[in-house]
């Protein structure tokens, strides 16, 4: 199988880390370029890197000279978890270039020519990439993106609801790891014994990016889904794995059993990333739990729980993912299998 070099951009952060971690031992992939802010480039990596995951720094790492997030780097393509304010303009770089960038940012997430990528749930959105391509002057370098983390707990069974039986409108509320705010974070004199009822910028990407992803493609476009999202998005004392409690309406009615087949039955993509089951539906009544479920299907799974009929909306349910993994690195790393798959890169 060939192997891709791969570059990340924001290589000693928290998502960064993730990547590492997750690349070890990739089939398809081989990490050849690290970069990182001036504090870091210049030092080997095992140098510039606190290294906050469990186990140590993979030593195939440990030695690579961290580089500033400037083009060239010597890598085919990049996966990018740079903070927004300097990540518009450096995926455009790369993206120029000719590296395929593969980001978690928010940069780019709702430009009407840029993929905004579940796998498993809008892989046609891939052929925005040539109009992408066109409209910017990119030559063979392209961007595409990851949703918001907490979006990616809830978009898989809104997008199994709504395949089946239409989503009227939803409303979510999100309990979010401290994970979710890089390294260090929320301090712990904010988060300890406590609940923040606020994220900086977050609950307009959670109303807004799930009816992109559910959005459908024609005609070099896609169009949004048409129903609302409301949310409140809260910081919790949960390192990692975000829970989203969400109420929703359907279009047409239905009933319990085929609202829970709905989810249960959405197709994995038998990439090497991918989980067996997309979506993991538990009928047991306390779960899911982050501590206990963010690891299902090697952090990549989708769990659900508390799936019942509503008083005030048709359904509740509850949905939990690892903010790091399914909500940041091991999506992009499946971002990029599908690449590859698609013959895209
Ligand atoms: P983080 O822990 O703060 O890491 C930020 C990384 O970016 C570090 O490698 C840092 O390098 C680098 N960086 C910071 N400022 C820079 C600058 N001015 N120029 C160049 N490099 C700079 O953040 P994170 O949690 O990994 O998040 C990274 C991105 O992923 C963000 O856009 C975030 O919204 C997104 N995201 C995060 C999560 C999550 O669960 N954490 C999930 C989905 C998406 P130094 O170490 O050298 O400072």
């Amino acid at each position: 199988m060939k192997k891709y070099r791969v570059g990340i951009l924001g290589a000693t952060g928290t998502v960064g880390q993730r990547f590492l971690q997750l690349l070890e031992g990739h089939p398809q992939f081989e990490v050849t370029a690290l970069a990182a802010s001036d504090r870091s480039a210049g030092k080997t990596y095992g140098e510039a890197c606190a290294w906050k995951l469990n186990g140590s720094i993979p030593e195939s790492a440990r030695g690579i000279v961290v580089q500033p997030i400037e083009p060239p780097l010597d890598c085919d393509l990049v996966f990018s978890s740079l903070p927004s304010s300097v990540a518009r303009e450096t995926e455009e770089a790369f993206a120029r270039a000719g590296y395929p960038v593969i980001s978690n940012s928010s940069s780019y997430r709702m430009d009407e020519d840029v993929p905004l990528l579940i796998a498993e749930i809008n892989p046609d959105h891939l052929d925005l990439i040539p109009v992408q391509q066109q409209k910017r002057g990119f030559g063979k370098g392209f961007i595409v993106t990851n949703p918001n983390c907490a979006v990616v707990s809830f978009a898989p069974p809104l997008a199994a609801i709504h395949r089946r039986f239409g989503v009227e409108s939803a409303v979510v509320t999100t309990m979010q790891a401290v994970s979710g705010a890089g390294y260090p974070g929320v301090a712990s004199m904010d988060i300890v014994d406590n609940v923040m009822p606020y994220i900086a910028g977050e609950e307009p990407k959670v109303e807004t990016e799930a009816q992109k992803i559910i959005g459908t493609f024609a005609d070099g476009a896609i169009e949004k889904a048409d129903f609302a999202v409301s949310a409140q998005c809260f910081r919790v004392n949960v390192l990692d794995g975000h829970t989203c409690a969400v109420r929703v309406n359907l279009k047409q009615k239905s009933t319990l059993e085929d609202v829970v087949r709905s989810m249960k039955e959405f197709p994995s993509l038998g990439l090497h990333s991918s989980p067996k089951n997309f979506i993991e539906v538990t009928d047991e009544p306390s779960r899911p739990q982050p501590r206990i479920d963010r690891d299902n299907g090697n952090g990549m799974a989708i769990t659900v729980g508390r799936v019942f009929p509503d008083t005030v909306f048709d359904y509740r349910f509850v949905a939990l993912s690892h903010n790091t993994v399914r909500g940041a690195a091991g999506s992009a790393i499946l971002n990029a299998e599908l690449l590859i798959d698609r013959r895209i890169i």
